[in-house]
């Protein structure tokens, strides 16, 4: 990753530290983790909780992939709704699906609670902007299938959304109470912290180059030299998959979501845009999202090129969109400039696979994993103590490389550049 040009405003909180900590070589430990994003870190923090002998390996330091870098937005739900969910997976399964998707934002705010993190927060609710009538019915039926099941939600008038965003071109949207934003670094640090204080290992710059089996144990390579033993491994490498498992990295499109932020607003423009501190997720076919961070700038975020930037003009784009929704940010500086890497999935569905038994792994969330990877991280947790499927709430898929992996980031590239076309017709 080219760091000259990927520059993040979210910060670990000052008393973070590195983390060192290897079990002694030929120890067995119940499970080794590859990859100390939410993912892992969730599932380490609740399966050390459940009495297990849990290690952590990470390739940089905690917070470099996905979960430092995000736009900080907790949002609850999946890409679909609860009818869909039912429809699709039927009653029962569909039902503990709707639950669990229902209660993502609540697993990070209360950890954030439960657990004291240093993370600064608002949880003000996330709004959904819609920009055409197609968004806006879209929104009215999913207001209307979550407060069915008692969601704190509702729609929003044009008047209104005007005045929480601040923003121009809105005919509407959908307001969920539930969600709010964080800074995602400060959060991923301290989960670290929380699961190290709680007796799990965590070895930064251990990246993982092998793992195979021997005598029913699972052993585990790094680049480094190190060499352990797990009765189990879980791979939460989510968008950074490499070639761990053969067939896995091509099971998901990595996709770049690209950031910028602006330098602090004045109190004038702070108090004109986001007000009460919403997240916001524009109802374009590229989506643009945004919010203010704790330090009083405006972060918007989108997709971005799938070549590596190597210059501020590769995130013009999102400037353009910036001042598309607010002309007045048009002297403000834009002083930060980051992207990270999301994983993508055929269906938009988390996937969970065990191609052998004691080798899980976990990819795919789809942009949204702050909270999924929160809650699903326990549920892993809960499997690996006590190998009950029904604690999992997506069912477990054998590893299908998608067809023409290759072939598809083409394609997906070609797709944003027409999608980006159709938007801008439809300012
Ligand atoms: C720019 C951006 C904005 C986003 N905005 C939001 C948002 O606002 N809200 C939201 O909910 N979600 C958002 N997401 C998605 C969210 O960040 C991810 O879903 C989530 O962080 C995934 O967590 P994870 O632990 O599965 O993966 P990651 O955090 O990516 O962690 C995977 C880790 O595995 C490590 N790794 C890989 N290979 C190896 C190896 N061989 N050995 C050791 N370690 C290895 C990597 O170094 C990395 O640290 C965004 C993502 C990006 C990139």
């Amino acid at each position: 990753m080219s760091l000259r040009f990927s520059d993040p405003i979210w910060q670990r909180p000052r008393t973070a530290t590195a983390f060192q900590s290897l079990v002694p070589a030929g120890q067995c430990v119940d499970v080794v983790i590859v990859g100390g994003g939410i993912m892992g870190l969730s599932t380490a923090l609740h399966a050390a909780r459940l009495g297990l002998a849990v290690q952590v390996l990470e390739a940089g330091e905690i917070g470099n992939g996905a979960s430092g870098l995000n736009g900080g937005q907790v949002i609850p739900g999946l890409k679909y709704d609860p009818d869909w969910l039912l429809e699709h997976f039927g009653l029962e399964r569909g039902e503990a699906l709707v639950n669990f998707a229902a209660s993502t934002a609540d697993a990070v705010f209360e950890m954030i609670r439960d657990e004291r993190l240093a993370v600064p927060f608002v949880r003000n609710g996330w709004i959904q902007a819609a920009h055409t009538e197609t968004a806006l019915k879209a929104a009215a039926n999913r207001d209307r299938q979550w407060r069915a099941r008692g969601a704190d939600v509702r729609l929003l008038s044009g008047t209104e959304i005007a005045t929480m965003t601040g923003a121009q071109g809105y005919l509407g949207g959908w307001l969920d109470r539930r969600a709010g934003v964080i800074d995602p670094l400060a959060y991923t640090s301290e989960l670290a912290r929380v699961a190290a204080a709680t007796s799990v290992n965590i070895a930064e710059r251990q990246n993982v180059m092998q793992i195979s089996k021997n005598a029913g144990n699972w052993h585990v390579f790094t680049e480094s030299g190190a060499e352990l033993k797990a009765k189990a491994i879980v791979l939460s490498t989510n968008a950074y998959t490499g070639g761990l498992l053969p067939g896995l990295a091509e099971t998901i499109i990595p996709l770049h979501s690209f950031q910028i932020a602006t330098a602090p607003l004045s109190s004038n423009l702070a108090a004109a845009i986001l007000p009460e501190g919403q997240a916001v997720s524009d109802s374009r076919r590229i989506l643009v999202y945004y919010r203010k961070s704790a330090d009083g700038r405006l972060v918007l975020g989108g997709r971005g090129r799938m070549a590596l930037p190597n210059s501020p003009a590769d995130w013009a784009h999102l400037e353009r969109a910036l001042l598309r929704l607010y002309p007045a940010l048009s002297d403000v500086a834009i002083e930060k400039r980051w992207f990270g890497r999301v994983a993508m999935t055929p269906d938009h569905l988390p996937h969970i696979h065990e191609p052998e038994k004691g080798l899980l792994a976990v990819v795919g969330c789809q942009g949204r994993g702050v909270g999924l990877m929160t809650a699903l991280g326990e549920r892993i947790a809960s499997y690996l103590s006590n190998g009950d499927t029904r604690q999992l709430p997506f069912p477990v898929s054998p590893i299908r490389p998608i067809p023409f992996h290759a072939f598809r980031q083409v394609g997906v590239a070609a797709t944003i550049a027409w999608y980006r076309m159709l938007d801008a017709f439809e300012r």
